[in-house]
Formats: structure tokens, C-alpha cells, sequence
């Protein structure tokens, strides 16, 4: 479903991306974990477009869309869950979802996925009027997620998206992710937290200052020595 090939990617003189390759299959959970800095968020601004690489080829579904503005890649498919969430603060919850379904126009499918996705997050059907800014870290969490599902994505990048939050919510967003997946959409999810994020993998791959320097299936890497070492504690 997405290939990246040798893609590099640069802020000004500094080259945060050193010919990155890597493939998610379709329906696949990918992970790509590493250190603060290696270059994973870079890697999934580049994908959806907000970035562009100096060199390399990106596609998806098909089509090579290294070139396309973000809009477009986001037309295909394609939706960013970005690290931080980045919700709109000042607008509910129902607002912000609504924001997510704002290229569609089949109003009645709009208010079934919306209603399908108050079930998968029920404490946003108690939260629809509250100003998003002020719901918790795992709320926020919760909105971001829910609202890129609003645009009916194939492929949903997140980053990070259990950043800051507690354990019992942790485990909610893990779920959720898999739970996703098993509705047929394609995932690739950076994380921190890569335990976990290796247990639910199909496969992964780890970054290092800029260069893919391990990729296999996600039980492989939970087993692996050096994995262990670096990112399991
Ligand atoms: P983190 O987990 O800390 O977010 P990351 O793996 O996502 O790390 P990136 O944010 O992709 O890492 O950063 C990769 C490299 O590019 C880092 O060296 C970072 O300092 C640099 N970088 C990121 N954003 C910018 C920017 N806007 N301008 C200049 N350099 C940047």
C-alpha cells in the first residue's frame, strides 16, 4: 500500500533523512521506533506531504505522490495523525470531528460514522460539547484519532500516540489501533512506548539518526538483543 524508497530529507544544511527506505502492505500495523530525533516524525511529514524530500520516491495506493501537496495526498487516503495532536483548541469535540469530515458531502454516511465512532470512544459521546482544549491528554488523544477517521481513510500515520498518557489509557489507544486495523485500514505508528507498539506489529522497523538499522517482523525485533537493549530498558 505505501513504499518509500531511499528518501532524503533535509532541514536547510541538515540531512535528517539519509535514503530511508520502507514498505506497509495492505491491512498491515507497521512500526518504526527510535530515539529522540532519528528522524520518525520527519519520515511520516514527508509521506503525508507537509515535508519535501530533496530525493527519493514515495508511493501510494499507486501512485507516486513524493510531489503532491498535502491536500491531495490527504484526498487519496492518506490521514496524519501528527505528534501533539494538534487539535483545533477552541472548538469542541463535535466540531473538531465534524473538521475531519469537511471534504465529504454524504451527509447521512457522515452522521453513521460519527455515531460509530462515539462506540469505539464513548467518552467523547459524554465530552461533544466541551471545548477540546480543556478534555486530557488520552481525550485529546481520543478526538485526533476519531477525527482523522471522519475523512474514511485506507492509511492512518500516527505519531506518538500514546504520549503522555497513563497506563489504563495507554492500553485504550492500543487497542483502539488494533482495533482500527481490523476494520481494514492500513496503519504505520511511531512510538515510544515500543513494547507495546512491537507486540501489535505486523512489522517494524527501527530508525537511527536518519537511516532505517534494523526491520523485520515485530516479534523478531521484541526478541532482538540491540532492541532490547536500546528501546526496551
Ligand atoms: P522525537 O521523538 O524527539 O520527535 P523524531 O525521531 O520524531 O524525534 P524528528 O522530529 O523527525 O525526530 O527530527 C529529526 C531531526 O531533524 C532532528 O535532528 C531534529 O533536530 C531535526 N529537525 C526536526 N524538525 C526540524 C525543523 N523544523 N528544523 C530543523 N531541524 C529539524
Amino acid at each position: 500500500m505505501l513504499q518509500v524508497k531511499d528518501l532524503h530529507v533535509f532541514y536547510d544544511q541538515i540531512e535528517a533523512l539519509r535514503g530511508v527506505s520502507l514498505s506497509v502492505d495492505e491491512r498491515a500495523i507497521v512500526t518504526l521506533i527510535g530515539a529522540n530525533g532519528a528522524g520518525k516524525s520527519t519520515l511520516l511529514r514527508s509521506i503525508s506531504g507537509i515535508l519535501r524530500a530533496r530525493s527519493g520516491s514515495i508511493k501510494f495506493a499507486g501512485a507516486s505522490i513524493e510531489q503532491a501537496p498535502a491536500h491531495l495526498i490527504a484526498r487519496t487516503g492518506l490521514a496524519h495523525v501528527p505528534e501533539g495532536r494538534r487539535l483545533f483548541a477552541k472548538l469542541t469535540v463535535d466540531e473538531n470531528l465534524r473538521m475531519g469530515a469537511f471534504r465529504r458531502n454524504d451527509r447521512r454516511a457522515i452522521e453513521d460514522d460519527r455515531e460509530r465512532l462515539m462506540d469505539m470512544f464513548p467518552r467523547l459521546r459524554e465530552r461533544t460539547a466541551q471545548i477540546s482544549g480543556t478534555l486530557s491528554g488520552g481525550e485529546q488523544q481520543m478526538v485526533a484519532m476519531a477525527r482523522a477517521l471522519m475523512s474514511r481513510p485506507r492509511m492512518l500515520l500516527l505519531d506518538e500516540p500514546s504520549m503522555g498518557l497513563s497506563p489504563l489509557m495507554v492500553d485504550f489507544v492500543f487497542d483502539t489501533i488494533t482495533k482500527i486495523n481490523g476494520e481494514g485500514i492500513t496503519i504505520l505508528l511511531v512510538e515510544q512506548n515500543a513494547s507495546l507498539a512491537l507486540q501489535i506489529a505486523t512489522s517494524a522497523y527501527v530508525i537511527e539518526s536518519g537511516s532505517i538499522s534494523l526491520q523485520g517482523s515485530g516479534v523478531s525485533l521484541l526478541h532482538d538483543e540491540r532492541v532490547r537493549e536500546a528501546y526496551l530498558g
